[in-house]
């Protein structure tokens, strides 16, 4: 699988705090990577580190393959847009006056391309109205087609959706998963919002404390979090009975807990488990989320 970061043993002190502890982390190439932590996790520490704002105490990342200490990560950072904290945006400007801005400090002289990105974050319409009008989403949106001059094929975002209204996060969603389809950029995007990121992550990292917990890709949590209907019994010995004849798939967890999945109806297991002397403690369904995923692994429930 071809990275467009790696890092190893990233490590990051604010004198003697460990903001960041030996982090591994690999994005794929073409990933939408959800960067998962609580507030002061060191989601933007690590963002920091990767574009080049600060350097690291130890360990070394490298983007496009070219590590942090090698001349020619200035030429692999010139394939990164980002967001870092809130999008720079000057605020007396209008959205095409601020890509202009941008071009310059980016040093593009010929001013091809901006029309296409106002339009691709939905600013055409925007004229003359200066950005300190604009509503929050607008700004985002604007801050995103500032971070794609230069055409970059990496873009990181810090926390894009925080505070914007539903309207202004799906605009964010639709916009990035077009950024991510049809023009094939890589995202690296960090949120505590879990319910949206997954709408959107291919690939996700957990964060906790400065260190990275788990890295798993969103088939996988998928596959963790399978709808199925849990049963907590007697005997699980009689539900495989019960059941190898029905033909639906199931897991024996414990002597006492099980999980089936496939289309059964609970009265139907009742009844299967009935007819070979099984006894029900408790049936449910249990469909769990991204949400209740990252809870368990916070609480170390979820192992390696
Ligand atoms: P997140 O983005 O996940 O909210 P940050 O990376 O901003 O977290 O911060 C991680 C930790 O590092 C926090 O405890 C924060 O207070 C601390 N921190 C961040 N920047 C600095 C700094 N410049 N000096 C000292 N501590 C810092």
């Amino acid at each position: 699988m071809e990275y467009v970061i790696r890092t190893e043993n990233l490590t990051k002190k604010y004198g003697k705090f460990l903001a960041l502890s030996n982090v591994n982390m690999s994005i794929p190439k073409g990933a939408i990577y959800g960067f998962v932590g609580k507030n002061g996790a060191g989601k933007t520490t690590l963002i920091r580190l990767l574009c080049g704002l600060q350097d690291p105490t130890e360990g070394w990342y490298s983007i496009y393959g070219i590590q942090n200490n090698d001349k020619r990560i200035i030429q692999s950072r010139k394939r990164m847009g980002a967001i870092v904290e809130t999008p720079s945006i000057y605020m007396n400007m209008t959205a095409r006056d601020n890509l202009i801005e941008q071009y310059r400090i980016l040093g593009i002289k010929e001013l091809d391309g901006i029309d296409e990105l106002l339009e691709l974050v939905n600013l055409a319409g925007t004229s003359s109205k200066k950005a300190r009008h604009f509503s929050l989403g607008m700004r985002q949106r604007l801050g995103i087609a500032i971070a794609l001059v230069g055409n970059p094929d990496f873009l990181v975002l810090d926390e894009p959706i925080n505070g914007l209204d539903p309207e202004g996060i799906i605009e964010i969603r639709e916009l990035l998963l077009k950024l991510n389809r049809e023009m094939k950029i890589t995202i690296l995007i960090s949120s505590h919002i879990l319910e949206e990121l997954s709408k959107l992550a291919t690939h996700y990292g957990f964060i906790d404390k400065g260190r990275v917990i788990k890295e798993l890709s969103a088939q996988e949590i998928e596959d963790l979090c399978r709808k199925c209907i849990r049963v907590d019994m007697d005997d699980t010995g009689k539900l495989c009975k019960a059941l190898d004849d029905y033909g639906v798939e199931y897991k024996i967890i414990s002597n006492h807990i099980a999980d089936i999945y496939g289309d059964i109806a609970i009265t139907d297991i009742v009844l299967k488990l009935a007819e070979v002397g099984g006894k029900v403690e408790n049936i449910y369904n249990k469909d769990e989320n991204l949400e209740t995923f990252y809870i368990k692994l916070l609480r170390g429930d979820i192992n390696e």
